[in-house]
Parts: C-alpha cells; sequence; structure tokens
C-alpha cells in the first residue's frame, strides 16, 4: 500500500457549475490514507465515503471539517452533513459511516450489491471469512499460514456495526439535481462511480498510481478481474470528465490515457501468469512468483491478486487444472494450475 502523503489534508476544487468540493485526506489504516469529498452549494452537504471510523480516523475527520470552516470560510461543521454516500463496501470507506450518523443524522446511501455489507455486517464477516478460507486452502496456504491470514482479515472487522440504508446509488437515478451513477463491480461488487457536473468522483475504479486490488469472485459476487476490466470501459470515455477524484492517490485528469495504462499492466500481468504456469502451480506459488516473498496483510492481497488473474485465465480456458485426480480424491485439495 501507498501512503497518499502526496496530497495536501484539504484541498478545494469548483465544478462547471459552481459546486464546492472538498477533498479531505484522513488516515484510515496506520500508515495509509484515503480520501472523502464533501459536496457544498447542494440543497444539503453531501459526504461522499466516510472513512475507515478506525485509529485517527475520526479525529482525523473532525480535524478536517474544522480546517474547512477556518481555512476556507464555509460555515459548515460534520453535524450538518446530510447524506453520506458510500462509493463502495469497503472498510476504508464506509467504516466512519456510524460515527457520521452519530455526528448529523445523516441518511445513507450504497449501491444495492454491497448494500448487505452495511445492513447485515456481521453476517456478511461470517459468510465472506468462510469463503475466504476456500479459497487460501485451494490456493495453496496451508494450516498456520491460512489462520493468520484469517487472523488479518478479521482485524478491524469486530467493531463495526451494522446501520440503516436510506438510499440506493443506482444507475439512471440522479440525486440533488447533478449527481449520477455508474455501477463499475470489479474491485468491489457494488462500487460506483459518481459523476457530477466535470467532476468524477472514482473511488477505488481508477487510481492514478497503483492498479486498485483485485481479488476473485469465487471469493465474493460481482468482484473478479473480468467485471472490472469491462468496468473500465465504462468510465474510459465519460464525456466532459475534467478531472477525477480517486479515493487515494492524488487527482487524475487524463482518464483515458490512466484507463489505458491500467488496462495495460494487468494485460502485462497475465501474460507474467500465463509464463509462470508453463510448469502448474498453485495460486500461492503464482503470487510470490509475481510479487517476491510478502508478509502480513500484504501477503493476503498479493494472494488475492494472483488469484484474481489466474480466475480470469481460467475461465477463458487459458489455465486447465494439472492434478485434477488429486482434486478429486481430496476434501481439501490445493488446486496447480498450467498453461493449456
Ligand atoms: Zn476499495
Ligand atoms: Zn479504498
Amino acid at each position: 500500500m501507498v501512503r497518499a502523503s502526496a496530497t495536501p489534508p484539504v484541498e478545494k476544487f469548483v465544478s462547471a457549475s459552481g459546486l464546492r468540493v472538498y477533498r479531505m485526506r484522513l488516515e484510515v489504516f496506520p500508515g495509509f490514507d484515503a480520501h472523502v469529498h464533501l459536496v457544498l452549494g447542494l440543497d444539503v452537504p453531501i459526504l461522499i465515503d466516510a472513512g475507515s471510523g478506525l485509529g485517527n480516523c475520526n479525529t482525523d475527520l473532525t480535524a478536517r471539517f474544522e480546517a474547512v470552516h477556518a481555512e476556507f470560510g464555509e460555515k459548515i461543521g460534520l453535524k450538518d452533513v446530510g447524506r453520506v454516500l458510500v462509493t463502495h463496501g469497503h472498510m476504508d470507506h464506509f467504516g466512519g459511516v456510524q460515527f457520521v450518523r452519530e455526528q448529523s443524522g445523516a441518511g445513507v446511501g450504497i449501491h444495492v450489491l454491497d448494500k448487505r455489507v452495511l445492513t447485515h455486517y456481521e453476517e456478511r464477516v461470517v459468510i465472506a471469512s468462510k469463503s475466504l478460507r476456500e479459497f487460501l486452502v485451494r490456493a495453496g496456504v496451508s494450516g498456520a499460514s491460512a489462520s493468520e491470514m484469517m487472523d488479518m482479515y478479521l482485524i478491524g472487522k469486530g467493531f463495526y456495526h451494522s446501520v440503516a440504508v436510506d438510499t440506493l446509488l443506482e444507475e439512471g437515478i440522479e440525486l440533488f439535481g447533478c449527481m449520477r451513477f455508474v455501477h463499475v463491480p470489479g474491485h468491489c461488487g457494488g462500487q460506483v462511480c459518481i459523476v457530477m457536473d466535470d467532476i468524477l468522483f472514482a473511488a477505488d475504479h481508477v487510481l492514478a498510481r497503483i492498479t486498485p486490488h483485485q481479488s476473485p469472485e469465487s471469493i465474493t459476487r460481482h468482484v473478479g478481474l473480468g467485471h472490472y476490466l469491462e468496468s473500465l470501459r465504462k468510465v474510459r470515455d465519460l464525456p466532459g470528465v475534467r478531472v477525477s477524484l480517486g479515493g487515494h492517490e492524488v487527482p487524475v485528469t487524463n482518464l483515458a490515457q490512466r484507463v489505458d495504462e491500467i488496462r495495460e499492466a494487468h494485460q502485462k500481468r497475465l501474460e507474467r501468469v500465463l509464463a509462470i504456469c508453463a510448469e502448474p502451480q498453485n495460486i500461492k506459488a503464482v503470487a510470490v512468483a509475481l510479487f517476491g516473498p510478502l508478509q502480513g496483510y500484504n501477503a493476503l492481497l498479493g494472494i488475492e491478486e494472483a488469484g484474481a488473474h489466474v480466475e480470469y485465465l481460467y475461465q477463458r480456458a487459458e489455465l486447465g487444472v494439472a492434478n485434477l485426480e488429486q482434486v478429486q480424491g481430496e476434501t481439501e485439495p490445493a488446486i496447480q494450475y498450467v498453461r493449456l
């Protein structure tokens, strides 16, 4: 993960019709930043994403609102937020929703495919953990390392409790007379980008430097590299986008070019996976070959990323299973993939 220290704590943007956007940087996990965006000039102040609610994040959020008041002269506080729009169901974007609701009583919006993450969080963690564990075993991650990775996955997940959702962010609707939603599943199943005048709130769909994290659809429906690449097409040529504000890193002013770079990076990674699988490999071995030995949470992210690429190639019959007899005979086999 890359620290987005290049962005200022608060940065102001003005849309073509004069709406004011305050981009606030928050520390969402130790050493890892994300942005939330406050939109002013509509009937009510709108907050896009809410940070993680963990560690310093809520304190950062309060301080950023104070800075918007003190440094930019906006008569606004956190208590005035009228609606929180959550771009997708990842902790670094929705974890702070409870705090924002406590402070403001704001209603919450999210895409229907991530609604469950907010409204049935406790259930979702149990079910997602089972799928993740199954994936790790098939990927070749053995008992103790699998348990360690599961512990990593569950860090911080105990603190959040379900909240009600008031609004569904669907394609085809317009909110506040100026916001449209583009459903872009891939990085997350209910990921949306928000179009407002000449500004695109790209969330984690398009980032300036890193390629947004991918994980296999075998863990969570509607994620996966195939969906992601299709979704990139949906935003590449959106008309009239002057600046794209992502959930992490610096703003993007050349959206189509950045989309092409991300596509190309995945294409190269797919070619590497095919080369690695000239000999049979499990997903863990593919991850090590791609990224080198990884520790802690990055090891989990690396295996998911490798898994998403292997799954994409398997779905397209470019990889096959090399140890079919073993897979058939064992209850918890690791699958070996080979180039076809
Ligand atoms: Zn995300
Ligand atoms: Zn994120």
